[in-house]
């Protein structure tokens, strides 16, 4: 049914969804980044895993030619790792397999079931993406020594020749994280001044993301609207590779400022708060889909009744592809999955109070979708189809309290937990400081913004 318009927050959020979409997408292009002022946080330094023998050791290059012989000799007999090695680098193509590579590099599978069933985690050496660079490092006289997977700068997968066998351990490297800040004043649009900031897309969008249920991002900014941002910006070896996380932001709207602040409870999550320790979100999504269009509205009065249509639409319909993610709308157990009538495959989660949601018509269930498993806000539960009574695919959508459907785009929606007691001195012990460095890099920012003459004179 066309009949009735989205209401505009529903527009939001699926404009919302879309540029999450992109901010993703767009988010390993990190090379736009301009940085502001950086300060080194004495968080962490980076693991100096580099050990003195390894950096002795001669890298050769794709182009040398592999070893002229395959150690075939138990390791038993292989002398101590004492030599130089010589390491032979191969990028792994498609089609590749551990044992291909094995054979490229001279040595055959025996040895490689010797390495995988050897000490530590050898299976992971077996678990290769394309791109992906392996060195194998021969000794003197021509017999395995070492293997160096490397998954990406921050990790790799290392095996060493000891004494008769071999063992394998995954290196995992800890970047430098540095605060930096960010301010800006939108003109055109909240993308432009995040770029002309020097935020990547993501950030910007992650920055959305926090307020976005408190400001409607597509129908109520405002030319003058400002933000005020502190971030991650992540090293490895004095260079930066990427931005972390954002710690703690404010955003002024019309008049009105919103702030937020990152905090990490006992538990290990981490979420947006308040100052005052307020959750930022609610504590359901308003629209658990990116949709184009609602295609029928929640109605608990009769329709047509000339029609003879005298059926109840008891919750909302959004129009959406087959395949389009279906997220939970809040945290909850899963209580039913399965085919239910006209509902076709069907998902009911119960979130306590009495709150209950159901998603119908769908293709296809996330695998983690089972009765009796937790899920968390926005986790794929699965995906929109048009099972059962559908003319197209869209996810049919109802949101109950005790039972009673109420309309999922006006019900209103409670705020997800506050900091508890318990939490609430840790809260203020990893916040206090993060809140006062945004004060105090806002205050100087609207110095600049306000007073722009005094320094001409
Ligand atoms: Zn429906």
């Amino acid at each position: 049914m066309f009949h009735t318009l989205p209401k505009k927050h529903l527009v939001a959020a699926a404009l919302l969804s879309a540029l999450v979409g992109v901010g993703l997408f767009l988010s390993s292009s990190e090379n736009v980044e301009a940085q502001r002022i950086s300060i080194p946080l004495s968080l962490k330094t980076p693991q100096t895993s580099n050990s003195p023998a390894e950096e002795a050791i001669r890298v050769a290059t794709q182009s040398l030619a592999g070893p002229t012989a395959a150690a075939n000799i138990p390791p038993s007999q292989q002398p101590a790792e004492t030599a130089t090695l010589q390491w032979h680098e191969y990028q792994v193509r498609s089609g590749d397999s551990l044992s291909t590579l094995f054979h490229r590099a001279g040595f055959d599978d025996s040895l490689m079931f010797t390495v995988l069933n050897g000490k530590g985690d050898g299976k992971a050496l077996a678990d290769l993406y394309v791109g992906e660079k392996i060195a194998f490092g021969i000794d003197d006289q021509q017999h395995l020594a070492g293997i160096r997977l490397t998954k990406s700068r921050l990790s790799r997968i290392e095996v060493t020749r000891e004494g008769d066998h071999y063992e394998t351990r995954k290196i995992v490297r800890q970047p430098e994280v540095h605060v930096a800040f960010a301010d800006g004043v939108i003109q055109d649009s909240l993308f432009v001044a995040g770029q002309k900031a020097g935020l990547s897309d993501r950030l910007t969008m992650e920055l959305a993301g926090i307020f976005g249920w408190d400001i409607d991002f597509v129908n109520d900014i405002r030319q003058g609207d400002r933000f005020d941002v502190v971030y991650e910006q992540l090293y490895l070896d004095g260079e930066k590779i990427g931005n972390g996380r954002i710690l703690a932001a404010s955003f002024t709207n019309q008049g009105d400022e919103y702030q937020a602040v990152l905090y990490t409870d006992a538990s290990g999550e981490s979420e947006y708060y308040t100052p005052d320790g307020k959750s930022m979100r609610k504590a359901f999504l308003r629209t658990p889909v990116a949709f184009t269009r609602i295609s029928s509205p929640f109605n608990m009065h009769r329709l047509h009744p000339i029609l003879h249509h005298l059926r109840k639409h008891e919750g909302t319909d959004f129009a959406a592809p087959s395949g389009t993610p279906i997220k939970a709308a809040g945290d909850g157990k899963i209580i039913y999955v399965g085919r239910k009538g006209g509902y076709g495959n069907m998902v009911i989660i119960a979130h306590g109070q009495g709150i209950t949601t159901r998603y119908g018509h769908m293709r296809s269930f996330a695998r983690r979708t089972q009765v009796g498993s937790h899920v968390t806000q926005g986790q794929v539960i699965g995906y929109v189809g048009q099972t059962g009574l559908a003319t197209g695919p869209h996810l049919h959508y109802e949101f109950r309290v005790h039972g009673v459907p109420r309309n999922p785009v006006t019900v209103h929606l409670p705020d997800a937990n506050p900091i508890s007691r318990q939490e609430r001195a840790s809260f203020d012990a990893q916040t206090t400081k993060l809140l006062s460095q945004l004060n105090t890099f806002e205050a100087t920012t609207r110095i600049a913004l306000t007073q722009p003459d005094k320094e001409a004179l």
